[in-house]
């Protein structure tokens, strides 16, 4: 490549961050990222609360997320890693309302052998958080694995209840809807490299990851633009809100938006929706007790089918400081999009009258932070996954993103950095560099050169040229 090849990267989330990130240890890409939000790091953000920044969107670093991990290290973020801290994990998973601890669960012991033989295989096999199998479960979903692996037809007692509730709680799809393919890299790897007790947080906010991958590719000389919407492309130009962006090469990573995307991949059928959710810091006032224990950490609640539901609760005091040991940050999955509450004056008689039935003791004092997430987490079709990864570096596009792999800050950035290092590749091979002679065979030839020149005038002594 003899000169600069321009990158466009639509997204500023980790996935984008990540492929920006990576092409900016490259001198010879120019990289314009363009965000639609006035802010960088899409699912990832944190808000102030009583002077500590607390997590609202991806927030749980496992021991396993080697890409995080290898950035934090590059970043010199490392050190702001603090081991999650939560003492006790209650989950609700029948109708009495009585809480269980993940020991305490009445898992009976034949479906518990039953459904390791049938994991084992298709489980061993996903590995890579980014990029699963996408045939290994025959396309099933959660259900549809639990009920044929135990032979029933209806809901698969507790292995499918418990999938469920902890699915819900951590913003995921019900288990009727979230595909075991896109599923099986979680089981695999919190089996047996570790699951939340084993994982991290950033003690001062999640942030500060977007915020130094930003740093470093602004300083490498590339452009960050927020408030530039993508809404569509021809070729490798962007039509953006604020004009046409051209490049060399597009890197797609923001979420699907089917409009955008069905521009983009015209001859596709676009097949990826996401999980609505709010996540609301309320503070409360009185006794903030599970099960007469002050000090929990998480609480999960059985998923009903109510427009609006606390399926989770994270005891703020616990995870960052005794400060806000009065706080809470809920997840409130929307099961109806079109009807939910806009406004936290129109959640805050809602959430009360369900804070009141898991707290009894405690009062709403304020709902502290609203944070709506209309595309929470993917809920990807394994055929258009598969589709667009063959698409990968066609016409010079390239995709990236969670909904790509097993839906996770991990699989974000992964993708993103995949992204980039095959950009790399395949320009690297396309576009040969003009190589220039090294220094001291330009100064031999030039020495060669002068030589014969000199030779030509130079008459030697005795009149006669040689
Ligand atoms: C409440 C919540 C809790 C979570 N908890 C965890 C957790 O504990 N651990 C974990 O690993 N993961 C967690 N996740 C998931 C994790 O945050 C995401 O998987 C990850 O951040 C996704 O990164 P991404 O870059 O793929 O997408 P995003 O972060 O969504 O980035 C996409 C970007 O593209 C931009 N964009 C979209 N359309 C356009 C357009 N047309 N033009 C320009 N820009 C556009 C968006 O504004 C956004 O900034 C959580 C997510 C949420 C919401």
């Amino acid at each position: 490549m003899s000169t600069l090849y321009k990158v466009i990267v639509v997204g500023g989330g980790l996935a984008g961050l990540g492929a920006a990130y990576e092409l900016s240890k490259d001198k010879r890409y120019q990289v314009t990222l363009l965000e639609q939000r006035d802010r960088i790091g899409g699912r990832i953000h944190a808000l102030p609360i009583a002077g500590q920044m607390v997590d609202v969107g991806g927030f749980i670093v496992y021991p396993w997320y080697v890409e995080y991990h290898r950035i934090l290290k590059e970043l010199g973020l490392t050190n702001q890693l603090k081991k999650i801290p939560l003492q006790a994990i209650y989950y609700q998973i029948d109708q009495s309302g009585k809480y269980y601890t993940q020991r305490t669960i009445p898992f009976p012991k034949k479906d518990t052998a039953r459904l390791a033989l049938k994991l084992a295989v298709p489980v061993f096999q996903a590995r890579d958080v980014a990029a699963p199998p996408l045939h290994s479960f025959d396309y099933m979903t959660g259900s549809e694995f639990f009920r044929d692996a135990l032979n029933t037809k209806g809901p698969a007692g507790l292995y499918e209840t418990y999938t469920n509730v902890v699915n819900q709680g951590y913003c995921y799809p019900s288990v009727d809807r979230f595909k075991m393919a896109f599923m099986a890299p979680f089981i695999r790897m919190s089996q047996f490299q570790g699951d939340v007790s084993d994982s991290f947080f950033v003690r001062s906010g999640n942030q500060q990851v977007p915020q130094a991958l930003a740093a470093v590719i602004t300083k490498a000389g590339n452009s960050i633009r927020t408030n530039v919407i993508v809404t569509g492309c021809t070729s490798t130009t962007a039509h953006t809100n604020q004009g046409d962006v051209s490049g060399d090469a597009i890197v797609f990573a923001q979420n699907v938006e089917p409009n955008v995307y069905q521009s983009i991949l015209p001859d596709i059928k676009i097949k990826c929706g996401y999980t609505q959710y709010y996540s609301v810091i309320v503070e409360l006032s009185g006794s903030v007790a599970v099960q007469g224990d002050t000090h929990w950490g998480a609480a999960f609640y059985l998923p009903d089918q109510t427009p609006l539901q606390i399926v989770s609760a994270v005891n703020l005091g616990m995870l960052y400081t005794p400060k806000l040991a009065h706080y809470l940050n809920l997840n409130i999955v929307v099961r109806e999009a079109e009807t939910h509450p806009q406004t936290a004056d129109q959640l805050l008689p809602v959430l009360t009258t369900q804070l009141k039935k898991l707290f009894p003791d405690v009062t709403v004092r304020t709902l502290s932070q609203v944070v709506y997430w209309p595309m929470t987490m993917p809920i990807a079709d394994e055929a258009f996954v598969g589709t667009v990864r063959a698409r990968q570096g066609k016409l010079g596009h390239y995709f990236a993103g969670d909904w790509l792999g097993a839906p996770s800050m991990e699989a974000a950035l992964m993708t993103g950095v995949r992204a980039a290092q095959q950009l790399i590749v395949d320009t690297t091979t396309t576009y040969q560099p003009i190589k220039s002679e090294p220094l001291y065979t330009r100064l031999n030839n030039g020495y060669t050169k002068l030589n014969k020149r000199l030779k030509n005038k130079i008459t030697p002594v005795g009149g006669v040229r040689r």
